[in-house]
């Protein structure tokens, strides 16, 4: 796996270096239940390497459970996640070695308030994976550049819009070398005059590689950018395949009555 230590290369190197060390993700058989409230249902998702899949659904259908899971901040019952190879339900595995190959991008930005935009995106980096300073810096102010925030670095996050902070989310998680992108519904608490400017951030990402996995209500973003688009409801797959086909010519009943509701 990438461990980033190769970003000690100038900052002209680490620009160039477009493209992501992506990996897929193997779900099988997964359970999840909340004292008797059973979530997930034997869920089995692929995404494969440099995949862009959307989860849709409707809400309670167990699609942040799903996500959660992924990168263990919830347990499972029952059933297996691997990452990239590694099997992160075993229990014997290194939590923090995973975690720092997963990134998450939360509908909340959850960036400290304290920190600047450029303090924001180095502390993890500091702190988990032991970069020195100037070596977090320069990936962090790489990773801003990629969101179009470079200007931005010495800014709070109360001094930017919605949809800027959403960017330094995504910044963020892309400082920690993630191998892997959860987003949960990035653009359902912004405005809606900048949801457009993440999508876009999102869209670059997905052509330069990065395996994403997205809950999204955003249709015609699922449309445009995802290889597959996999419907749940009630904590199991009713149906997936194509964007064309799942959104345009859905299949199944359920995923008939919500996209009626959605579109
Ligand atoms: P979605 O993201 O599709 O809206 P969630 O995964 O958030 O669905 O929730 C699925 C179900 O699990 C809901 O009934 C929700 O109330 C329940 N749930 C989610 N997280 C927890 C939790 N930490 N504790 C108890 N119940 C939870
Ligand atoms: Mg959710």
């Amino acid at each position: 796996p990438q461990t980033g230590t190769d970003a000690a290369a100038s900052p002209a190197e680490a620009e160039a270096k477009a493209t992501f060390e992506a990996t897929g993700v193997d779900v099988v058989g997964l359970n999840k239940s909340f004292g008797d409230n059973h979530v997930l249902r034997g869920i089995d998702l692929q995404v494969a390497p440099g995949e862009v899949v959307c989860l849709i659904g409707p809400s309670g259908s167990g699609k942040s459970t799903l996500l959660r899971c992924v990168n263990l901040l919830e347990v499972p019952d029952s059933g297996t996640v691997t990452v990239g190879g590694f099997e992160v339900t075993d229990p014997d595995v290194d939590l923090d070695t995973m975690r720092r190959h997963v990134g998450m991008v939360f509908q909340q930005f959850n960036l400290f308030p304290h920190l600047t935009v450029l303090e924001n995106c180095t502390i993890a980096q500091r702190k988990v994976l032991n970069r020195s300073q100037a070596e977090a810096e320069q990936v962090a102010r790489t990773n801003l550049e990629r969101v179009g925030l470079s200007e931005m670095e010495t800014r709070y996050p109360d001094q930017l819009s919605g949809g800027q902070q959403q960017r330094v989310a995504i910044a963020r998680a892309l400082s920690m070398d993630p191998q892997l992108m959860l987003f949960d519904e990035p653009t359902s608490a912004l405005d809606p005059e900048t949801v457009g400017e993440v999508l876009s951030v999102m869209r670059r990402l997905a052509k330069v590689g990065m395996t994403m996995l997205v809950v999204t209500h955003e249709m015609g973003f699922a449309r445009e950018v995802a290889d597959r688009v996999v419907f749940m409801d009630g904590g199991v797959v009713v149906e997936e395949g194509p964007a064309a086909q799942v959104i345009g010519d859905p299949q199944q009943e359920r995923t008939q009555d919500f996209l009626a509701r959605v579109l």
